[in-house]
């Protein structure tokens, strides 16, 4: 299968789809992949037709590089990416340890006569699992 067949597919008036290359069976599944903290392996919940489910106790990790980094830095006009998964057991170490950013985005759309005015407030703070962030949310 040529890497053409992983072109976007405009539907007009619908947004973009894309064509899932697991569907087309040549890639890795989020699922072959194992955790970069502990190696441990993955399974899936997900429905039987979802054809590349997230990892079940694993969050997905993504990234198009960056400036600074000697061995991946995708340019800003590619729409190319890495993914790395980590299981919830060394996520939760490694926030423990104060490794890991949580970035938390407050957009409002405010209109002012005939002004629409648009404020982002970004906090970035350290992550800690789901029961104890919500208290980061409403400090903006
Ligand atoms: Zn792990």
């Amino acid at each position: 299968m040529s890497r053409c067949s992983r072109t976007i597919l405009l539907l007009a008036g619908h947004g973009a789809s894309y064509a899932s290359p697991a569907e087309e069976g040549e890639i890795l599944k989020y699922t072959d992949l194992r955790c970069v903290g502990c190696n441990s392996e993955f399974t899936s919940d997900g429905p039987a037709d979802w054809n590349d489910s997230p990892p079940s106790g694993g969050v997905i990790f993504t990234s198009h590089g960056n400036y600074g980094s000697t061995i991946y830095d995708e340019p800003p006009s590619s729409p190319d990416y890495i993914v790395m998964v980590i299981c919830d057991d060394c996520l939760t170490a490694e926030a423990n340890r104060g490794n890991v950013m949580h970035v938390i985005i407050d957009r409002k759309f405010l209109r002012e006569g005939d002004t629409e005015v648009r404020t982002v407030k970004e906090r970035r703070v350290p992550w800690h699992r789901e029961e104890e962030h919500e208290q980061d949310k409403t400090d903006l």
